[in-house]
C-alpha cells in the first residue's frame, strides 16, 4: 500500500517537473537576509505583492544594520499593504538585531537556530533553508500544497503540519524543496482553487478526485 503511493507520488513530481521545468520561488531577493525578509512579508500574502513592495525597501534598506536601525513606525507604513504589517514589521526589525546580536549579522543556516530567531517560525525557517541554502528541513505546506496534495490523495489530514508529515513519508527528501514550488505552479496554473482545469491537467491519470471537478 505505501509502495504504491509512493510509486504514485514519485510519477506525480516527475510529471510535474516536467510541466514546470523552471519552477521555482517567485519572490526576488537578492541575499539570505533579503529571503528572510521577504518571507516574512509574504505571510497571507501573494508573492506578486511582496514583489511590489520589496524593491523599494530594499534599496531603502541596504543591510542587517539598516533593518535593526529601523523606525518602527515608518517601517510599518511601507509595508502597511501586505497586511498584518504591525506584525511584520515587528519580526523584520527585531530578528535583524537577533541577527546582529547573536549571529555576526549572518542569517544561520540550522533550522534549531533559524527559528530562534523573532517573527520567524518552523515554516518560515524551512523555506529559507530549502531556497537560500538548498537544505531539505521539511515540506513547506502553503495553501496550493494543501488543496493539491489532498485533490490527488496524497495527504489525508487538513492541518499543514499533518500534511508535511504525510508528504514526507511518501516523498524522497531530494524533491523535499521542489514540490512546493511545483505544487504552487499548479495551482496557479492549472488546478486553480474553485475552477480546477481537470480536462488539461498532467496529473489526469493520477488524480482520484479529476472526474469530480
Ligand atoms: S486532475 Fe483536476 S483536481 Fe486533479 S490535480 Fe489535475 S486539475 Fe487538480
Amino acid at each position: 500500500m505505501i509502495a504504491d503511493i509512493k510509486r504514485r507520488a514519485a510519477r506525480i513530481v516527475e510529471l510535474l517537473k516536467k510541466a514546470y521545468p523552471n519552477s521555482r520561488c517567485s519572490l526576488k531577493f537578492r541575499s539570505a537576509h533579503q529571503f528572510l525578509v521577504a518571507t516574512i512579508l509574504s505571510a497571507q500574502t501573494s508573492d506578486e505583492a511582496v514583489n511590489n513592495v520589496t524593491p523599494g525597501l530594499f534599496a531603502r534598506y541596504r543591510s542587517v544594520e539598516d533593518f535593526a536601525a529601523a523606525d518602527i513606525s515608518r517601517l510599518e507604513r511601507e509595508i502597511a499593504s501586505l497586511g498584518l504589517f504591525r506584525t511584520k514589521a515587528k519580526a523584520i526589525k527585531q530578528s535583524a538585531i537577533e541577527l546582529l546580536n547573536r549571529y555576526g549579522g549572518i542569517v544561520p543556516d540550522g533550522l534549531d537556530e533559524i527559528i530562534t530567531l523573532p517573527g520567524v517560525g518552523r515554516k518560515t525557517g524551512s523555506v529559507v533553508l530549502g531556497t537560500w541554502f538548498g537544505k531539505a528541513e521539511g515540506i513547506v505546506v502553503d495553501t496550493h500544497v494543501i488543496r493539491i496534495s489532498r485533490l490527488l490523495g496524497l495527504a489525508a489530514h487538513t492541518d499543514a503540519d499533518k500534511i508535511e508529515q504525510d508528504l514526507m513519508a511518501i516523498i524522497p527528501r531530494k524533491d523535499w524543496i521542489i514540490l512546493t514550488h511545483l505544487m504552487i505552479d499548479h495551482g496557479r496554473a492549472v488546478c486553480i482553487a474553485r475552477r480546477p482545469k481537470c480536462e488539461i491537467c498532467v496529473l489526469g491519470a493520477q488524480c482520484p478526485s479529476g472526474s469530480e471537478t
